[in-house]
């Protein structure tokens, strides 16, 4: 059987963290503080609905692909499912599982109405060709056709997709529907209805809660010595944006390893580096090389993983010097890692108040796009960044009010809300 078949079956590794159960792992945690009911949480512990098509594709030489499209819908308690489409190999079903349920937390956490859901295709896009890419994200849609639309699951770029693949995905559910529908996805390019600052709105929401989380403990962005894993969308956003506030990046990667200077990196060269270079850094000049484990590892003020989950482990956790750690990517740090962080001080917060940023900004474009009238980049910014502070306020509040971690508080409050949605909604018939 084909790997990338839906039938093939997910073999762990030893070493295998599954992401679904560690997502579990916080609901009940939330469920135990938040003493819900048994029954509710069994709702909210099993996605609504789990879509895996089979995709045949045409690749160039005209040998014919049959990739496994996932799209999970998780709860929809608060309105139509919103998640990203993610194109990476690590996809798996348990993974989409894993994030279309930290969606639903993020949007009611962020108080914006969406229920959670996510898509993946387990692929390399860097193996394909920009033809081939079309292909697969219009077959992909072509398939969820009678899944998604505007006022039922809206998604939006993730890690390997780019408003690129979401012009393709607007244009092949809109040729099917019979009219131009904008509203089908979200992360669109501005000729069709994106929004203003979209591509930079994970990263600036990530800027804004470490300048709020630093500010709490009486210090500013100046100065302070930061480490970026990853360099992509969110990761380069947030370099660009903290390095222009005044904050000393002292290292970044990418996949393929990554830069460190003790006394900070010039992010604009570093950013030019990479578009010279397939988007590796490995040999910026002015930088010594560093590799992802050792880029963790560093002392500084505050970690930024914005790379994969499942970074931060029990095998490096007692290496890590920093006393914030934002998490940027979605679920960088393992159960286990984060228990011992805690234990030892170390503020953690979570990715779904630090990562919100781009689906805040996905809604910002839909509410846009519904009422026909477009914003200037300023209130976009200034919309974002308001709905950000409170929820990370929220939070803290929370945190110090039950004397719980950030994470914790961050999921009583988002699971709070869906389970209050739930019960008020009651159930049918
Ligand atoms: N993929 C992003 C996330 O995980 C954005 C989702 C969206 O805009 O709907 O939050």
């Amino acid at each position: 059987m084909d790997k990338t078949s839906p039938l093939s079956p997910e073999i762990p590794s030893p070493a295998y963290i599954c992401p679904f159960d560690q997502a579990c792992s916080y609901l009940d945690a939330a469920g135990k503080e938040l003493k819900l009911d048994q029954g509710l949480l069994e709702i909210l512990s099993n996605p609504r609905k789990v879509v895996t098509v089979s995709m045949p594709v045409k690749r160039d030489n005209g040998e014919i692909l049959v990739l496994a499209g996932h799209r999970v819908q998780h709860c929809d308690v608060l309105g139509p499912y919103k998640g990203g489409i993610r194109f990476h190999p690590a996809v798996t079903l348990r993974e989409v599982s894993a994030l279309a349920m930290l969606m639903t937390w993020k949007c009611a956490l962020l108080g914006i109405p969406y229920g959670g859901a996510k898509g993946g295709i387990a692929i390399n896009p860097k193996t394909y060709s920009t033809n081939e890419l079309e292909r697969i994200s219009r077959r992909y849609i072509s398939e969820l056709i009678k899944d998604i639309g505007p006022s039922v699951d809206i998604p939006a770029p993730d890690m390997g997709t780019s408003a690129r693949e979401m012009a393709w995905m607007m244009d092949t559910y809109s040729v099917n529907i019979g009219n131009a529908v904008p509203g089908v996805v979200t992360g669109k390019p501005l000729s069709i209805g994106g929004s203003l600052g979209r591509e930079m709105a994970t990263g600036r929401g990530v800027m804004i809660i470490v300048r709020e989380a630093l500010a709490d403990k009486g210090k500013s962005l100046e100065g302070t010595r930061i480490a970026i894993q990853g360099f992509g969308n969110v990761g380069g956003a947030a370099a660009v944006l903290l390095h222009e506030a005044g904050a000393k990046i002292i290292a970044v990667s990418t996949g393929s390893g990554g830069v460190f200077a003790e006394n900070g990196l010039d992010i604009s060269e570093v950013k030019a580096y990479a578009k010279e270079n397939n988007r590796k850094i490995l040999g910026f000049p002015h930088a010594k090389p560093i590799s992802n484990a050792e880029l963790l590892t560093l002392p500084c003020d505050v970690l930024i993983p914005a790379a994969l989950e499942n970074q931060i482990t029990e095998e490096n956790v007692n290496q890590i010097q920093a006393n914030l750690i934002v998490e940027a990517a979605n679920g960088p740090v393992t159960l286990e890692a984060n228990q011992a962080l805690e234990a030892r001080g170390v503020t953690v917060l979570p990715d779904i108040l630090s990562n919100a940023g781009g689906v805040v900004v996905s809604y910002l474009e839909w509410v846009q796009g519904l009422s026909y009238l477009f914003w200037d980049e300023e209130k976009v910014n200034s919309e974002m960044e308001s709905l950000m502070v409170k929820a990370y306020r929220k939070v803290i509040e929370q945190s110090q009010m039950r004397k719980i971690s950030p994470r914790l508080a961050a999921y009583v409050l988002g699971v709070g809300r869906v389970a209050q949605a739930l019960s008020d909604r009651g159930l049918y018939p």
